[in-house]
């Protein structure tokens, strides 16, 4: 049997998401969006996986709300459109050898480059209310790495902005291949265009901000979020000429109106169109985009078990893959 052409073969591609409460609609349009749109390429073979252990970098004293924030997470995806028949999803803690690579790789990571990270140092500062100086956190980029090599990840999406932290994963395969072997695959990073949505604050959307618009939310929670958000602040009245390039609510309309956008660019900048009106456009289109998947996701949330089955048969397909890689790193470091 001939191997496929190395371009025509399918690339294994990786990401995985922290369950930390509801999608919003940042989520949506930087990796929801993405996520979809790799499944739909024959070219990737697909591994999502819901990151509960990397929850627990800085939620671990809030573990009861971690298996109403994983279901709620499959849940979302499947409305979303993944389909477990053309990507595997699975959960993180269901693969115990991620401990055990974990562990192993943990010994060969120089303390230096952990703290270097500059997302650790964000984080302590962003969270500087709960107490995160713990050594998970410190320690995620291993696991990390660990998500990926363990199934053989080959790419992972990441936009522009993110290559560098791929980088350290791949610093921490080469050094593990310099020690033991040309053993771990070095994943590549797939750039994926990832829009910037702001929030209510003008900031990137986030539930930490907590400026946030659910995909969740029914219409009237829409459209209460979307007249909290601020404008271009030196527009106060219809009449006065706006500038959409700063204005949060023209960001969303690039994104959910794509139709409008440039008469809404258009009408702003002579201030014809007031800001009342422009907020009730984009909060028409955000309840009109997510209205389908609300009723999907009730539909799904109505049938008990959904999302456990899911993660189960998940698991099933990746244990085998992840038990295959970590007798290849015991061989390779005689741990036998
Ligand atoms: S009219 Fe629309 S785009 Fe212009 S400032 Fe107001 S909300 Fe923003």
């Amino acid at each position: 049997m001939t191997e496929p052409a190395l371009a025509t073969r399918t690339k294994r591609v990786l990401t995985g998401y922290r369950p930390t409460g509801a999608l919003h609609v940042g989520h949506w349009a930087g990796n929801v969006e993405n996520m979809l749109a790799l499944q739909a390429d024959a070219g990737y073979d697909c591994y999502f996986f819901v990151a509960d252990w990397h929850m627990l970098t800085t939620h671990y004293d809030r573990t009861d709300e971690l298996p109403g924030f994983v279901e709620g997470l499959v849940l979302d995806w499947l409305a979303a459109g993944l389909d477990p028949e053309r990507a595997v999803i699975y959960r993180q803690s269901d693969i115990p050898e991620v401990a055990e690579m974990a562990l192993l790789l943990g010994m060969i990571t120089p303390l230096g480059w952990l703290e270097r990270v500059p997302s650790y140092k964000d984080r302590l500062r962003d969270m500087s209310e709960r107490d995160v100086s713990n050594f998970g956190l410190l320690g995620y980029p291993v696991l990390q790495v660990v998500d990926i090599t363990i199934v053989r990840g080959e790419l992972v999406p990441v936009g522009e902005d993110q290559v560098a932290h791929l980088e350290l994963s791949r610093e921490i395969v080469r050094r593990f291949n310099r020690l033991y072997g040309d053993v771990l695959v070095e994943p590549q990073p797939l750039l994926s265009e990832t829009p910037l949505i702001p929030g209510s604050d003008g900031r990137k959307m986030s539930k930490s901000l907590d400026n946030t618009i659910g995909v969740r939310d029914g219409e009237d929670a829409i459209r209460a979020t979307v007249r909290s958000f601020i404008t271009d602040p030196q527009k106060l009245r219809k009449g006065d000429p706006g500038r959409p390039e700063i204005c949060p609510i023209f960001a969303l309309h690039r994104k959910f109106s794509p139709d409008d956008v440039a008469r809404i660019e258009a009408t702003c900048r002579t201030g014809e169109l007031g800001c009342v009106d422009c907020k009730t456009i984009l909060a028409d289109h955000l309840v009109e985009t997510f209205a389908p998947f609300r009723e999907r996701r009730a539909a799904l949330a109505a049938s008990p078990g959904v999302a456990r089955d899911v993660l189960a048969a998940g698991a099933d397909k990746v244990r085998p893959v992840a038990r295959e890689t970590i007798e290849i790193v015991r061989d390779a470091m005689h741990l036998r």
